[in-house]
């Protein structure tokens, strides 16, 4: 791709700290708000929807790409993980980013850093089952938000228990940081976008969008004002039932929207499951229609 003189001079591509806060200085100096969207890379609609929100309702938006090491539990997970950093430049600069924010590990990570523990949503969902996980995305983004000071910051309902973990942790510990929530984007397929979605193939990706659709058709077809506890139970005879194509689910179940509890009916709840497709690992949440 050949860069136009004019785009060039508009995006930076920061890997510094020093660097970094010398031009939040300015910005802040000149009362800009700042919108901050972190990401691990291998950019998709996903993050521009992200993006997009971002600039609607701040002056500046900086990007982070950072693969961050500590919030994998399980090393070749980490390894597989797609990056692109060619394409996520292109990416930033046609979506008018005005700064990539992209550390190595010990700009973030000095010798010795002691992770900082999760204490929000424990034990269930993703907490459950990848131990540690959240210990490394709460470290990274609290990193992070000491270093940008942003106005707002942009996480996706895709990871919904990120999303309420990182709201519970900026309302104790970074309150003048506003979290916004931002919708799922999905292809014409009902797949949500996902940088792991790279390492499908097509006959993975269409078991998933078969599943996907017969799942939304069940949790549809159910009664808004069921009990969670009683749709669960539905929803595990016709997993059971179902020809899913799926290897294996680390969880399929119905749970508040508001404190990802059970309790309530699933009118008031969001579909939360994960699983994997060969080996590699998806998750995705719906609430019902
Ligand atoms: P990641 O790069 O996967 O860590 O994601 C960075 C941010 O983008 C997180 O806040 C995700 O929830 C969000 N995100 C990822 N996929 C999507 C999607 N399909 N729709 C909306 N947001 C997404």
């Amino acid at each position: 791709m050949i860069l136009s003189q004019s785009l060039l001079l508009k995006m930076l591509i920061i890997k510094d700290i020093v660097n970094l806060q010398a031009y939040l200085k300015t910005y802040k100096l000149n009362n800009e708000k700042i919108g901050f969207v972190p990401t691990m890379g291998g950019l998709h609609e996903g993050h521009g929807n992200l993006i997009k929100s971002s600039q609607e309702n701040n002056d500046k938006t900086i990007v982070s790409i950072f693969l961050n090491p500590k919030q994998f539990n399980n090393i070749e997970d980490l390894k597989r993980y797609p990056v692109n950093k060619g394409d996520d430049y292109d990416y930033c600069l046609k979506n008018k980013i005005d700064i990539i924010f992209e550390p190595n590990e010990y700009e973030i990570y000095p010798l010795n850093y002691k992770l900082i523990k999760n204490n929000f949503f424990q034990n269930i969902l993703c907490d459950k089952f990848r131990p540690g996980h959240f210990d490394g995305v709460v470290s990274v983004v609290s990193e992070l938000f000491k270093i940008i000071e942003p106005s707002n910051a942009y996480f996706g309902y895709k990871d919904y228990q990120q999303f309420k973990i990182i709201d519970q942790l900026a309302k104790k510990k970074f309150s003048k940081i506003i979290i916004k929530g931002v919708e799922t984007v999905r292809d014409e397929t009902g797949l949500a976008f996902s940088t792991r979605n790279n390492l499908l193939n097509s006959n993975s990706k269409e078991i998933y969008s078969k599943f996907i659709f017969n799942m939304k058709n069940f949790i549809n077809s159910l009664d808004s004002g069921l009990e969670i506890s009683t749709a669960n139970n539905l929803v595990r005879d016709f997993i059971k039932d179902t020809n899913t194509g799926i290897g294996k689910f680390d969880y399929h179940e119905f749970r508040s929207d508001s404190d990802l509890s059970l309790k309530g009916t699933i009118n008031d709840s969001r579909f939360f499951l994960a699983f994997y497709l060969n080996s590699t690992r998806l998750i995705d949440n719906f609430k019902i229609d």
